[in-house]
Formats: C-alpha cells, structure tokens, sequence
C-alpha cells in the first residue's frame, strides 16, 4: 500500500519522481526511452552523480515489475559507457536503497550512479570495512533466505 501523507491516501501525484517524468520539475536530462528517464542528482556525492528511474511508479524491489527493473539496469550500462567517454576513466558504484530503514528518502525506485574519476576522491560510502562474520549466524541466515527463494520458487511454477 502507498503511504499515507497529511490524513490522506498518498498519490503518485505527490511523487517528485513522478513529476520528473512528466516534467513538472526541471531535471538535467541525460538519458531516456520508453521506460526509463536518467538524470543528474541535485546533492551529488560525487562529480557525474546520475540517477535512473522507471517511468511507472514503483517504491522499491519489492514491487518493481520485472519489465521496469530490467530496463532501469540495461540504461545504467549505456550510461556507464557513456561517463567514461565523458569524464576520462571513472570506477563507478552503483547503488539502490529499499526502505527507510536504509534511508531511501525518495519513495520511488532509482539506481544511483555514482562515478569516480581517477583523480577523484575516494567514496566514503564504499570505503566499508571487512570484518569477518560469525559462520554460523551467517550459515543460518543464508539457509533461512535459500529456502525462501525455494519456497517462492515453487509457488510460481504451481501458478
Ligand atoms: P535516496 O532515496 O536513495 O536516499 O536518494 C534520493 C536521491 O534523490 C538523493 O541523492 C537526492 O539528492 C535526490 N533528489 C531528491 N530530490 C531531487 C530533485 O528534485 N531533483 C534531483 N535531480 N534529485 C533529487
Ligand atoms: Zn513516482
């Protein structure tokens, strides 16, 4: 369900992505087709920070379609491609957020792109580091997930 904002229903009319898309709100365009809109971040982590989205609303994974999702991923190789002809060499991350919990702050699906030129400075946000887990709360939790893969897995052949 889509969330509720002051005492009513929230509308993909109240979506700022959405009105990207039908250009309500200026954007700086850099790519776009039939399901797919891209566009540079206003608040850019670095130089080149672009975003993808799917033209119809969708908040997260969980309730992207298939279609949107691979569309959105397919654009973010031309776009790669087309910042390093841009920008020189560049590492790029690529990164999507689900949830408020991991602070998604714009409720609709976007892939960030988020280049690093060569001479660039280092991206604190994919500088983690390794700290070897504990096997076997990694084990359980990776069978507990397995499983539900299975599980999903079966109901969709039975369909
Ligand atoms: P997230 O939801 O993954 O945390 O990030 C949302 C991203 O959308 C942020 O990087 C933010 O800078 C960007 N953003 C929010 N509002 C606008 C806007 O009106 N225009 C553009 N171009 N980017 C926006
Ligand atoms: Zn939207």
């Amino acid at each position: 369900m889509l969330l509720p904002r002051h005492g009513r229903r929230f509308s993909m009319d109240d979506c700022i992505f959405c009105k990207i898309v039908k250009g309500d709100i200026p954007s700086i365009k850099i790519y776009e087709d039939e399901h797919v809109f891209a566009f540079m971040d206003i608040n850019p982590v670095s130089e080149g920070h672009a975003l993808i989205i799917p033209k119809l609303h969708a908040e997260n994974l969980w309730e992207i379609s298939e279609a949107s999702l691979s569309a959105v991923h397919t654009a973010s190789k031309t776009i790669v491609r087309a910042m390093k002809k841009a920008m020189g060499p560049v590492s790029v991350a690529a990164i999507q957020l689900n949830g408020k919990g991991v602070n998604q702050i714009v409720m609709h699906y976007h892939l960030h792109l988020i280049p690093r030129a060569s001479d660039g400075e280092a991206l604190k946000l994919t500088a983690w580091e390794m700290i070897p887990g504990d096997m076997d709360a990694i084990n359980r939790t990776g069978a507990a997930i397995a499983a539900a893969v299975e599980n999903d897995y079966d109901q969709k052949e039975r369909k």
